[in-house]
């Protein structure tokens, strides 16, 4: 029976790469058919939070993930000691100041590392190493090795960063007796700049990220390509699809760069792919409670989440963008200064006029009346699409004119187009 596990340690939120970690032992385990195990490390019970704890496990169930068991360090310290006592009784582990050391009875070691093959360990940097802190906590490599045994693991997949962990704790699983499981190290992931994703490069937790309005199938599909490829160039993949091509063996050695624009073009993706229903249930839950008027009904909203279905990159980025959409005191962005600077109210106050007329007031027939107001004054028809969108949003872009037009209805076009004339006509603003 083959098991791998996910090891975090509750002293931060899941990190990216943390949870990049997860994605690929849950991937191996629902590929292979073996077990998944997650296992708190919460032994340094001072940096450990309860509050790290309920988010890790929280976003590992929001990424679409889930484990089949879950053990805590922090309630195997009894065991631990056991161990500790044990080592010490067959001479290779000691007591000093309180702590217990264990002593390294070091030989090269060799492994077949599944993603980066033959790894040559020639030294250690030490002779021993603390196992029982003096303040009677295990150490991490001593906890680790003794639960992976245990707990039967036998694949451990896990950050390169640990590299220099491995020789000690197969040492330590010769040492207690143990089988020396198979190890596989994955790449780190980059940032732009070169070196390890740090709090420098900004957001580097699955909860940031989610704040930030992106969708959860997003950050995991993303999270996959860090490393792995699926082949034929195919980027948009599922966790279902992906458990099914999944292969260790096919895990790259070198690090995957991580980039925000990558990153923000597969969450467009998977935002276009959802119906209207779906992305106003998921907008809600990043708008202000009281963001939306009261008079904004189901209806209304879901055609405003219509309009934007095309443009959104981030779902945080809908509060601002629509909300010329419930509000009519806007105020022109700094953006548009070049297109209110011409005053134009001639002829806008002329299209006033003849959208006024327009008795179904839909897309087709504005748009047919905005042209033919272009036409008769003579002007190409940007010259008032501008104004328009300007008076109508407050920005310079945004969705398709006529549809924002038909949206918002009549009443609301005409008041702002009226309002950008009193704006020319310096009695507002
Ligand atoms: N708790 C360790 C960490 O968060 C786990 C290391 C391992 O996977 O062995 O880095």
């Amino acid at each position: 029976m083959v098991k791998v596990r996910f090891a975090p340690s509750p002293t931060g939120y899941l990190h990216v790469g943390g949870a990049r970690t997860c994605l690929f032992n849950w991937l191996y385990a629902r590929n292979t058919g073996c077990k998944f195990i997650l296992r708190i490390e919460d032994t340094d019970l001072e940096r450990s939070k309860k509050e790290y704890l309920d988010e890790i496990l929280e976003s590992i169930k929001w990424l679409g993930m889930e484990w089949d068991e879950i053990y805590y360090q922090s309630k195997r310290f009894e065991i631990y000691h056991q161990y500790a006592e044990k080592l010490i009784k067959e001479g290779k582990a000691y007591r000093k100041e309180g702590a217990v050391f264990f002593k390294y009875n070091f030989e090269t070691i060799e492994i077949d590392d599944l993603i980066r093959g033959k790894i040559v360990f020639k030294e250690l940097p030490k002779q021993e190493e603390v196992i029982i802190k003096s303040n009677n906590s295990p150490a991490y490599n001593f906890c680790c090795v003794i639960d992976d045994a245990l707990m039967r693991v036998n694949r451990v997949i896990r950050g390169e960063d640990h590299i220099s962990n491995t020789p000690k704790q197969i040492l330590m699983y010769k040492g207690l007796g143990f089988e020396v499981p198979q190890f596989a190290h994955l790449p780190l992931i980059l940032s732009p700049q070169g070196g390890r994703l740090s709090k420098r490069f900004g957001a580097t937790s699955i909860r940031e990220y989610r704040q930030m309005g992106y969708l959860s199938e997003a950050i995991i599909n993303y999270l996959m390509l860090l490393g792995w490829s699926p082949g034929e160039d195919k980027e948009i993949l599922s966790l279902s699809e992906a458990k099914n091509i999944f292969n260790i063996k096919d895990v790259n050695k070198t690090g995957g760069v991580f980039s925000v624009d990558k990153l923000n073009w597969i969450n467009g993706a998977y935002i276009r792919t959802k119906n209207i229903q779906e992305l106003a249930k998921i907008s809600k839950s990043y708008l202000g409670e009281d963001y939306l008027p009261s008079w904004v009904n189901e209806d209304y909203f879901h055609k405003v989440i219509a309009l934007f279905k095309e443009r959104i990159v981030r779902m945080t980025d809908l509060a601002d963008s629509m909300k010329f959409c419930f509000y009519d005191d806007f105020e022109y962005k700094e953006e548009t200064k070049t297109i209110l600077d011409n005053d134009l109210s001639d002829k806008i106050n002329i299209l006033i006029e003849n959208l006024n007329n327009v008795n179904n007031f839909m897309k087709v027939d504005i748009e047919a009346e905005f042209r033919k107001t272009a036409k008769d004054i003579d002007v190409k028809v940007r010259v008032l699409v501008h104004p328009t969108r300007v008076a109508l949003t407050g920005s310079k872009n945004g969705p398709g004119l006529f549809e924002t037009m038909e949206i918002l209805g009549k009443e609301k076009v005409l008041n702002r187009l009226r309002r950008l004339v009193k704006y020319w006509g310096g009695e507002n603003e």
